[in-house]
């Protein structure tokens, strides 16, 4: 089976591909450009299937890397929050994208939120 954040490293790897912009990289994780402007895309090396799949290794490095490429977001886009961002849908490979806060999407989610909130009340 294919993963897209495992075939996003490979290209990573390759000297002639320039379309990804790494900006951290380390023996455990390789941060890149995402595609929001200013945002950062954070993801394992090794394919796991996500937080319940990181190794000790990853555990314990992964709030160190993950605060500095969010100071890293803060300070080139000057916002303050940065989210945290991990849906998995398109690829269970753990990834996180950090990107500046923006209103709209603040306010879907705190919509979103309360209505989840409230449909697990009324059961
Ligand atoms: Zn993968």
């Amino acid at each position: 089976m294919s993963c897209l954040v495992c075939d996003r490293l490979v290209s990573i790897a390759d000297p002639l591909d320039t379309s990804v912009v790494v900006v951290y990289a380390d023996l455990t994780w390789v941060a890149y450009r995402g595609a929001p402007p200013d945002s950062i895309m954070v993801a394992a090396r090794r394919h796991t299937s996500w937080y319940w799949d990181l190794d000790e290794s990853e555990q314990s490095s992964l709030g160190t890397v993950l605060t500095l490429l969010a100071e890293t977001v803060r300070s080139i886009s000057h916002s303050s929050p940065v989210y945290c961002v991990g849906l998995g849908e398109n690829s269970r490979h753990f990834h996180v994208l950090l990107m500046q806060r923006d209103k709209q999407l603040a306010d879907e989610i705190h919509d979103s939120i309360r209505l989840s909130t409230a449909r697990l009340l009324q059961r």
